[in-house]
């Protein structure tokens, strides 16, 4: 944990950038409870999770004890686990396509409770990638904009496992900007200092805060 810390707040340096500005998100998806509770005692707050199931068995208990704690939702969303998720997410990271939005915004007026919202792109245009298609994004954006308001906060993006993903961070960051959302949600243990290059302001780091999953 103290030497991912360390790194972010180095590559923030490099980049002429305050690293209070860059948000570790550990991601405790496989990992068990006792890893999550260790993290906390090293003061860590936030925590990504895939699956809203494994998340609902892992967090709420935890909450109680840190209301200061924070859920992030990264993976790929069901329509008919949309309102699992409303229920137990700070913020959902996944929202790629009108059916889950649809899911999502009648989840928020059911539960009475909106967490925030990241649009997540398929930057790298990959068939087997959840992600909204590059040239869809803009649209969807803009309507996802007009249906949620200010929880529509930011962007998410996976680039492709190989070669450089600085360019895919750099068109994240440019969409953003056009759409004047403040949140960068990009970056994980083998290339988030890139990221926080290209202006991250939210990275989702497991393997190298937890180890290798199982
Ligand atoms: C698993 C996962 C991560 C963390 O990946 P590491 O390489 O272990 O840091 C980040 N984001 C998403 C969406 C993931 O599924």
């Amino acid at each position: 944990m103290s030497a991912v810390r360390a790194r972010i707040a180095a590559a923030a340096q490099a980049a002429g950038r305050d690293a209070a500005g860059i948000n570790l998100v550990a991601v405790s998806k496989t990992h068990p409870f006792e890893a999550v509770t260790a993290a906390l005692a090293a003061g860590q707050l936030v925590f990504g999770e895939n699956r809203v199931q494994e998340a609902a068995q892992k967090f709420p208990g935890l909450r109680t004890a840190h209301p200061a704690m924070r859920l992030h939702i990264i993976g790929g969303l069901q329509t008919n686990k949309a309102r699992d998720a409303v229920r137990i997410a700070d913020v959902i990271e996944t929202l790629d396509r009108p059916k889950l939005a649809d899911a999502i915004a009648d989840a928020i007026q059911r539960e009475g409770r909106a967490p925030q919202l990241l649009v997540q792109v398929n930057v790298g245009d990959e068939p087997q990638k959840a992600g909204i298609p590059t040239a869809e994004a803009d649209a969807f954006i803009t309507a996802c904009q007009a249906r949620f308001g200010a929880e529509l906060a930011g962007l998410m993006c996976i680039p492709p496992a190989e070669g450089d993903p600085a360019p895919h961070f750099t068109w994240l960051a440019a969409c953003a900007a056009r759409h004047g959302l403040g949140i960068l949600s990009m970056g994980m243990s083998g290339d988030f200092e890139t990221a926080i290059t290209h202006g991250a302001t939210h990275v989702r780091v497991g393997t190298a805060i937890f180890g290798a999953r199982g």
